[in-house]
């Protein structure tokens, strides 16, 4: 059965789910966009997702779509009516149509698309047997906060990572670990100390590191929100990644250095149970 799209208020199927060539999200990358998840049939912390959403348009001085709750109610029905149960729900603003021309337009409508992927995200072998990355020089335009759609450096960071056999990249930007490809990126000093650059123009603020750095004060643990090398990440006692599809998880290999015995360590292990399990029982974490 073929998947219902959301398109600026219709609900269409992927065959009828089309914009104009003259979107500027098309044109200039002109565009931004958010990425919830879907466990049991439901958005997890998608208030805080969409309250990212409203930054990212109002750094770009773009008209939000059309309200909040208006948002809400349409995701909600687009994962009832793809009968979604565990997956993901992509969410995309653009400044809307108008002929090519660098310089905001004065009368755009914002276009909203929308569409959702089923996916298991709670049973990943990759939380058991932990992720391989390498580094790559960070390429990125300088204001990664902003969630745009101009992803052709994350693109080509995945791609140099699947070149190398490995599962994903962290990008480095003087001799600092920025933030991996698509996650925010963590290591666990061998004093038990998890640390993870600050926020800043140079990374995006995560939605789940938000609340994994809150469960993590909670468990008791001591919280270092400063950058850090790669060779201090290769030298760590563990090492992790967060994202909204990915909860929290190990990375037990940094271009070819093995972390600890090689396996997810316990830190990494525990704060994805914490998340796994606030998710389920709570909405908004
Ligand atoms: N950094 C970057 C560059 C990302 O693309 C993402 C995922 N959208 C994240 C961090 C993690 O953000 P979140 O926890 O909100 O998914």
């Amino acid at each position: 059965m073929s998947r219902t799209f959301y398109v600026n208020g219709e609900f269409v199927a992927e065959e009828n789910a089309k914009i104009s060539v003259l979107d500027r999200g098309f044109l200039f990358g002109d565009a931004v966009y958010e990425v919830s998840t879907i466990l049991k049939g439901r958005l997890i912390d998608n208030t805080a997702h969409l309250k990212r959403l409203a930054r990212s348009l109002a750094e770009l001085a773009m008209a939000p779509p059309c309200s909040d709750e208006e948002i809400v109610a349409a995701q909600l029905k687009l994962v009832e009516m793809n009968n979604l149960d565990e997956g993901l729900l992509y969410l995309q603003v653009s400044r809307g149509v108008a002929d090519r021309d660098f310089a905001y337009p004065a009368n755009a409508k914002s276009s909203l698309v929308m569409f959702t992927q089923a996916k298991n995200l709670l049973d990943s072998p990759m939380a058991t047997q932990g992720m391989h990355i390498i580094s790559i020089p960070d390429q990125r335009w300088k204001r990664r906060d902003i969630k745009t759609v101009g992803l052709l450096a994350p693109c080509m960071g995945k791609q140099a990572a699947v070149d190398a056999g490995v599962h994903d990249a962290w990008m480095l930007e003087d001799g600092l670990v920025t933030e991996g490809t698509s996650n925010n990126a963590y290591i666990v000093t061998h004093d038990k100390k998890i640390q993870t650059r600050h926020l800043g123009h140079e990374i995006l603020s995560g939605i789940t590191r938000q609340a994994v750095l809150k469960f993590a004060k909670q468990a008791g643990y001591t919280v270092v929100e400063e950058p850090f090398t790669i060779d201090e990440a290769r030298e760590a006692s563990e090492a992790f990644i967060t994202s909204a599809s990915t909860f929290v998880m190990p990375v037990v290999n940094i271009d070819g250095v093995v972390l600890g015995d090689g396996k997810p360590g316990p830190v990494s292990t525990e704060l994805r149970k914490i998340y796994i399990q606030t998710a389920l029982e709570h909405q908004d974490l």
